[in-house]
């Protein structure tokens, strides 16, 4: 059974990453942040709630975050489930709270996964980002999106995220150096932490993680 970290920061490719691999690995990409847009479409108390921090490019409460990722990755460790963890853990309360849950049921995480980006490329990815409304993937326009452009994938509507604004974005940076990079060092004292260089196309980012998946 697959239990996969994918860190980095927003920007990094972790999403279309968890996509392209989950198939060989019969995992399920969970994705806190769709998981909260979701709750957000629905205007779930959740979701109102998820809004207020989302828009500003802050964190929700860890409380919060925690709760909601120990029921579904406990649900998939009952259900022999495998799963690639995308935006989750985010901080190091986050991250001390998963490494417990699995200790407690005698497992642990089969690889934690930087995807490292250059700061100057991931301001430029997030600001030419279009998502689509259907199926969450991702598509670059730098230029602006053509009126009759839809997903590639599925045909689905695209949409700019009200957080890959250029202010919420910088934001996100932030918050990312404060709270999330310090799990980088978490993980590499747990000898779990791999590196991919997550510059140069999806196809030969794709690649290296296999390259890792295949020895562990
Ligand atoms: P993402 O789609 O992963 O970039 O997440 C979008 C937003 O959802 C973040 O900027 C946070 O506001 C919120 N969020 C997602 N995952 C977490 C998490 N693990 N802890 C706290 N907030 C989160």
């Amino acid at each position: 059974m697959l239990r996969l970290i994918l860190l980095g920061a927003p920007g990094s490719g972790k999403g279309t990453q968890a996509d392209r691999i989950k198939e060989s690995y019969q995992a399920i990409k969970i994705s806190s942040g769709d998981l909260l847009r979701e709750e957000i479409r629905k205007k779930s108390d959740l979701g109102l709630q998820a809004k207020q921090f989302m828009d500003k490019g802050e964190l929700l409460p860890d409380a919060l975050m925690i709760g909601i990722l120990e029921k579904i990755t406990q649900d998939f460790e009952k259900r022999g489930q495998s799963y690639i963890l995308d935006g989750f853990p985010r901080t190091l309360p986050q991250a001390e709270a998963l490494m417990e849950m699995m200790k407690k049921q005698g497992v642990s995480p089969s690889s934690v996964i930087l995807i490292d980006v250059p700061e100057d490329e991931l301001l430029r990815r997030l600001s030419s980002r279009w998502t689509c409304k259907n199926c969450s993937a991702t598509w670059s326009y730098p230029e602006g999106k053509a009126d009759n452009v839809v997903c590639k994938q599925c045909a689905g509507e695209l949409y700019q995220r009200d957080d890959d604004k250029k202010e919420t974005i910088l934001n996100r940076m932030e918050v990312y150096r404060k709270n999330t990079e310090p799990l980088i060092r978490f993980f590499e004292e747990k000898g779990l932490l791999k590196r991919v260089q997550g510059l140069g196309d999806p196809d030969s980012i794709t690649v290296r993680i296999y390259e890792i998946l295949e020895n562990i």
